[in-house]
Protein backbone atom coordinates (compact mmCIF):
# COMPACT_ATOMS: atom_id res chain seq x y z
CA UNK A 1 0.00 0.00 0.00
CA UNK A 2 1.40 3.34 -1.17
CA UNK A 3 0.59 5.77 1.46
CA UNK A 4 0.56 9.84 0.10
CA UNK A 5 1.86 11.53 3.11
CA UNK A 6 3.58 10.73 5.95
CA UNK A 7 6.84 11.09 8.00
CA UNK A 8 10.51 9.63 6.36
CA UNK A 9 13.75 10.61 7.42
CA UNK A 10 17.07 11.37 5.92
CA UNK A 11 20.62 11.52 7.51
CA UNK A 12 21.55 15.48 8.20
CA UNK A 13 25.00 14.70 9.64
CA UNK A 14 27.57 12.34 11.07
CA UNK A 15 29.73 13.49 13.89
CA UNK A 16 32.44 11.70 16.47
CA UNK A 17 31.52 11.57 20.13
CA UNK A 18 34.88 12.52 21.93
CA UNK A 19 35.37 11.55 25.67
CA UNK A 20 33.38 8.36 25.66
CA UNK A 21 34.05 4.82 26.16
CA UNK A 22 31.91 1.75 24.81
CA UNK A 23 30.53 -0.28 27.47
CA UNK A 24 31.03 -3.31 25.57
CA UNK A 25 34.68 -3.28 23.86
CA UNK A 26 36.01 -0.73 26.31
CA UNK A 27 37.67 1.40 22.95
CA UNK A 28 38.27 5.02 23.38
CA UNK A 29 36.16 7.54 21.12
CA UNK A 30 35.19 5.30 18.74
CA UNK A 31 31.43 6.54 18.42
CA UNK A 32 30.21 8.17 15.35
CA UNK A 33 26.61 9.27 15.88
CA UNK A 34 24.34 9.47 12.72
CA UNK A 35 21.53 12.90 13.09
CA UNK A 36 18.64 11.57 11.52
CA UNK A 37 16.14 14.91 10.52
CA UNK A 38 12.48 13.45 9.90
CA UNK A 39 9.98 15.39 7.85
CA UNK A 40 6.41 15.24 6.68
CA UNK A 41 5.98 14.75 3.21
CA UNK A 42 2.77 15.24 0.85
CA UNK A 43 3.38 13.06 -2.07
CA UNK A 44 6.77 12.32 -1.24
CA UNK A 45 7.21 16.30 -1.34
CA UNK A 46 9.55 17.32 1.80
CA UNK A 47 6.82 19.91 3.63
CA UNK A 48 8.47 20.77 7.36
CA UNK A 49 11.27 19.16 9.82
CA UNK A 50 10.04 17.24 12.40
CA UNK A 51 12.42 16.07 15.66
CA UNK A 52 15.35 14.58 15.04
CA UNK A 53 17.16 11.22 16.02
CA UNK A 54 20.10 9.96 17.25
CA UNK A 55 22.33 6.90 16.48
CA UNK A 56 25.61 6.11 17.54
CA UNK A 57 27.89 3.32 16.76
CA UNK A 58 31.20 2.20 17.97
CA UNK A 59 33.42 1.68 15.02
CA UNK A 60 35.54 -0.98 16.79
CA UNK A 61 32.87 -3.92 17.99
CA UNK A 62 30.06 -2.19 15.62
CA UNK A 63 27.39 -1.72 18.14
CA UNK A 64 24.88 0.65 17.65
CA UNK A 65 23.31 2.67 20.47
CA UNK A 66 19.92 4.53 20.27
CA UNK A 67 19.27 7.27 21.88
CA UNK A 68 17.56 6.18 24.73
CA UNK A 69 20.79 3.81 25.63
CA UNK A 70 23.30 6.94 25.73
CA UNK A 71 25.71 6.48 28.32
CA UNK A 72 25.79 10.27 30.59
CA UNK A 73 29.04 10.69 28.85
CA UNK A 74 27.80 10.35 25.63
CA UNK A 75 24.85 12.94 26.10
CA UNK A 76 27.04 14.93 27.43
CA UNK A 77 29.63 14.40 24.52
CA UNK A 78 26.58 15.32 21.88
CA UNK A 79 26.01 18.61 23.84
CA UNK A 80 29.41 19.69 23.05
CA UNK A 81 29.04 18.81 19.38
CA UNK A 82 25.56 20.33 19.25
CA UNK A 83 27.11 23.70 20.80
CA UNK A 84 30.08 23.58 18.13
CA UNK A 85 29.42 21.74 15.06
CA UNK A 86 25.07 21.62 15.10
CA UNK A 87 22.98 18.89 13.33
CA UNK A 88 21.34 21.34 11.08
CA UNK A 89 18.04 20.87 9.40
CA UNK A 90 18.98 20.81 5.37
CA UNK A 91 17.22 23.74 3.62
CA UNK A 92 15.06 21.40 1.23
CA UNK A 93 13.33 19.47 4.33
CA UNK A 94 11.34 22.86 4.89
CA UNK A 95 11.28 24.35 1.76
CA UNK A 96 8.50 21.48 0.42
CA UNK A 97 5.38 24.10 1.48
CA UNK A 98 7.56 27.08 -0.28
CA UNK A 99 7.54 24.88 -3.58
CA UNK A 100 4.27 23.51 -3.40
CA UNK A 101 3.41 27.32 -3.09
CA UNK A 102 5.32 28.12 -6.26
CA UNK A 103 4.15 25.12 -8.07
CA UNK A 104 0.63 25.99 -7.92
CA UNK A 105 1.23 29.48 -8.81
CA UNK A 106 2.70 27.82 -11.84
CA UNK A 107 -0.48 25.71 -12.36
CA UNK A 108 -2.78 28.48 -11.55
CA UNK A 109 -1.05 31.38 -13.98
CA UNK A 110 -0.73 28.68 -16.54
CA UNK A 111 -4.10 27.74 -16.30
CA UNK A 112 -5.07 31.69 -16.65
CA UNK A 113 -2.82 31.84 -19.81
CA UNK A 114 -4.65 28.96 -21.40
CA UNK A 115 -8.19 30.39 -20.44
CA UNK A 116 -7.05 33.77 -22.41
CA UNK A 117 -5.37 32.22 -25.12
CA UNK A 118 -8.45 29.85 -25.50
CA UNK A 119 -10.74 32.39 -25.76
CA UNK A 120 -8.50 34.33 -27.95
CA UNK A 121 -8.18 31.91 -30.74
CA UNK A 122 -11.84 31.08 -31.26
CA UNK A 123 -13.04 34.72 -32.41
CA UNK A 124 -13.40 38.21 -30.26
CA UNK A 125 -17.16 37.54 -30.22
CA UNK A 126 -16.48 34.35 -29.07
CA UNK A 127 -18.26 35.05 -25.46
CA UNK A 128 -22.03 35.90 -27.21
CA UNK A 129 -21.55 33.06 -29.78
CA UNK A 130 -25.04 31.47 -29.07
CA UNK A 131 -23.93 28.27 -30.41
CA UNK A 132 -21.31 27.66 -27.36
CA UNK A 133 -24.65 27.71 -25.33
CA UNK A 134 -26.65 25.31 -27.49
CA UNK A 135 -23.59 23.22 -27.21
CA UNK A 136 -23.51 23.65 -23.61
CA UNK A 137 -27.04 22.42 -23.44
CA UNK A 138 -26.78 19.69 -25.76
CA UNK A 139 -23.90 18.28 -23.49
CA UNK A 140 -26.22 18.14 -20.62
CA UNK A 141 -28.71 16.21 -22.19
CA UNK A 142 -26.50 13.05 -22.72
CA UNK A 143 -27.97 10.36 -20.94
CA UNK A 144 -28.23 6.57 -20.30
CA UNK A 145 -30.29 5.10 -22.92
CA UNK A 146 -33.77 4.06 -21.17
CA UNK A 147 -36.29 1.73 -23.00
CA UNK A 148 -37.88 3.20 -25.45
CA UNK A 149 -35.39 6.14 -26.19
CA UNK A 150 -36.46 8.33 -28.73
CA UNK A 151 -33.19 8.95 -29.85
CA UNK A 152 -32.86 6.07 -32.37
CA UNK A 153 -29.28 7.00 -33.86
CA UNK A 154 -28.18 6.74 -29.85
CA UNK A 155 -29.91 3.41 -29.53
CA UNK A 156 -28.40 1.99 -32.59
CA UNK A 157 -25.20 3.25 -32.06
CA UNK A 158 -24.91 1.85 -28.01
CA UNK A 159 -25.50 -1.65 -29.74
CA UNK A 160 -22.98 -1.18 -32.07
CA UNK A 161 -20.63 0.54 -29.55
CA UNK A 162 -21.45 -2.50 -26.53
CA UNK A 163 -20.39 -5.36 -29.73
CA UNK A 164 -17.21 -2.78 -30.80
CA UNK A 165 -15.53 -2.22 -27.58
CA UNK A 166 -13.06 -4.04 -26.15
CA UNK A 167 -11.90 -2.76 -23.25
CA UNK A 168 -12.45 -2.25 -19.96
CA UNK A 169 -14.83 0.00 -19.67
CA UNK A 170 -18.61 -0.21 -18.27
CA UNK A 171 -20.42 -0.56 -21.54
CA UNK A 172 -24.05 -0.10 -19.53
CA UNK A 173 -22.66 3.20 -18.18
CA UNK A 174 -21.79 4.94 -21.76
CA UNK A 175 -24.14 7.58 -22.19
CA UNK A 176 -25.39 9.01 -25.31
CA UNK A 177 -26.90 11.93 -27.45
CA UNK A 178 -27.35 12.83 -30.85
CA UNK A 179 -28.81 15.42 -33.30
CA UNK A 180 -29.59 15.99 -36.77
CA UNK A 181 -28.73 18.94 -38.41
CA UNK A 182 -29.78 18.90 -42.18
CA UNK A 183 -27.24 16.04 -42.87
CA UNK A 184 -24.80 16.57 -40.26
CA UNK A 185 -25.16 14.69 -37.26
CA UNK A 186 -23.70 15.59 -33.72
CA UNK A 187 -23.04 12.54 -31.69
CA UNK A 188 -22.48 13.40 -27.63
CA UNK A 189 -20.81 10.30 -25.71
CA UNK A 190 -20.17 10.47 -22.11
CA UNK A 191 -17.58 7.52 -20.33
CA UNK A 192 -17.42 8.17 -17.13
CA UNK A 193 -14.74 5.67 -16.86
CA UNK A 194 -12.70 6.06 -19.91
CA UNK A 195 -9.63 6.62 -17.53
CA UNK A 196 -9.73 3.06 -18.00
CA UNK A 197 -8.19 3.59 -21.25
CA UNK A 198 -5.24 5.45 -21.86
CA UNK A 199 -5.05 8.17 -23.59
CA UNK A 200 -3.61 6.94 -26.68
CA UNK A 201 -5.96 4.00 -27.09
CA UNK A 202 -9.06 6.41 -26.47
CA UNK A 203 -8.50 7.97 -29.95
CA UNK A 204 -9.79 4.48 -30.96
CA UNK A 205 -13.16 4.94 -29.68
CA UNK A 206 -13.91 7.88 -32.66
CA UNK A 207 -12.92 5.28 -35.02
CA UNK A 208 -15.67 2.72 -33.49
CA UNK A 209 -18.20 5.60 -33.42
CA UNK A 210 -17.23 6.29 -36.92
CA UNK A 211 -17.79 2.85 -38.03
CA UNK A 212 -21.05 1.98 -36.16
CA UNK A 213 -22.40 5.41 -38.18
CA UNK A 214 -21.19 3.97 -41.05
CA UNK A 215 -23.28 0.46 -40.61
CA UNK A 216 -26.03 2.66 -39.24
CA UNK A 217 -26.37 4.92 -41.98
CA UNK A 218 -26.96 2.71 -44.43
CA UNK A 219 -28.95 5.76 -46.53
CA UNK A 220 -25.97 7.58 -46.52
CA UNK A 221 -28.19 10.16 -45.05
CA UNK A 222 -25.48 11.85 -43.08
CA UNK A 223 -22.01 13.34 -44.89
CA UNK A 224 -20.26 15.42 -41.68
CA UNK A 225 -19.89 13.86 -38.53
CA UNK A 226 -18.93 15.48 -35.19
CA UNK A 227 -18.27 13.78 -32.47
CA UNK A 228 -17.70 14.78 -29.04
CA UNK A 229 -16.47 12.42 -26.00
CA UNK A 230 -16.84 13.28 -22.29
CA UNK A 231 -14.83 12.13 -19.77
CA UNK A 232 -15.75 12.23 -15.76
CA UNK A 233 -15.24 16.12 -16.31
CA UNK A 234 -14.43 17.29 -19.39
CA UNK A 235 -14.57 16.91 -22.94
CA UNK A 236 -11.84 14.28 -23.50
CA UNK A 237 -11.83 13.67 -27.63
CA UNK A 238 -13.66 15.82 -30.35
CA UNK A 239 -13.40 15.12 -33.75
CA UNK A 240 -15.35 17.57 -36.61
CA UNK A 241 -14.93 17.01 -40.50
CA UNK A 242 -12.17 19.36 -40.35
CA UNK A 243 -10.87 19.80 -36.63
CA UNK A 244 -9.71 17.16 -34.60
CA UNK A 245 -8.04 17.36 -30.84
CA UNK A 246 -7.62 13.88 -29.99
CA UNK A 247 -4.88 13.79 -27.40
CA UNK A 248 -6.99 12.27 -25.17
CA UNK A 249 -7.01 14.50 -22.23
CA UNK A 250 -8.47 17.75 -22.56
CA UNK A 251 -10.06 18.30 -25.88
CA UNK A 252 -11.63 21.90 -27.16
CA UNK A 253 -15.35 20.92 -26.83
CA UNK A 254 -16.15 24.52 -29.10
CA UNK A 255 -14.68 22.73 -31.99
CA UNK A 256 -18.05 20.95 -32.29
CA UNK A 257 -19.98 24.72 -32.68
CA UNK A 258 -19.76 24.16 -36.78
CA UNK A 259 -22.32 21.47 -36.40
CA UNK A 260 -24.91 24.30 -35.27
CA UNK A 261 -23.63 26.49 -38.29
CA UNK A 262 -20.82 29.03 -39.47
CA UNK A 263 -20.64 31.87 -37.43
CA UNK A 264 -19.68 35.48 -38.93
CA UNK A 265 -19.64 38.81 -37.63
CA UNK A 266 -21.81 39.87 -40.26
CA UNK A 267 -23.98 37.63 -39.96
CA UNK A 268 -24.71 36.22 -36.65
CA UNK A 269 -26.61 33.21 -35.41
CA UNK A 270 -29.20 34.01 -33.52
CA UNK A 271 -31.67 30.91 -33.66
CA UNK A 272 -30.66 27.86 -33.12
CA UNK A 273 -30.76 26.20 -36.21
CA UNK A 274 -34.06 23.45 -36.68
CA UNK A 275 -32.21 20.53 -35.31
CA UNK A 276 -34.17 17.75 -34.99
CA UNK A 277 -34.03 14.22 -32.49
CA UNK A 278 -33.55 11.58 -35.05
CA UNK A 279 -36.98 9.60 -34.57
ZN1 LIG B 1 32.60 -0.87 21.02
Amino acid sequence: MIFFFGTRASKIKERKLRRTTCLYCQSQDSFTVSTYGNYFHFFWIPMFPLWKKHIAECSHCKKSYAFAEFTPEMLKSLEVENNTNPAKRPLWQSSGCLILVLFFIIVFSLSIFGVYSRSGDTNNTADIDPRKEWLDADLKKVAKLTKNHKDSISTSLKSCVDYEIVSGVDTENIEYYSKQNANKLLILLRIKDIKKIEPKFRKDILEILEDCIYQIDSQKQFDSLYIGIKGKWNTVLVRTPTQEDIRGRFADKYKLLPFYGNDSPNRPLTKQPDTLLIE
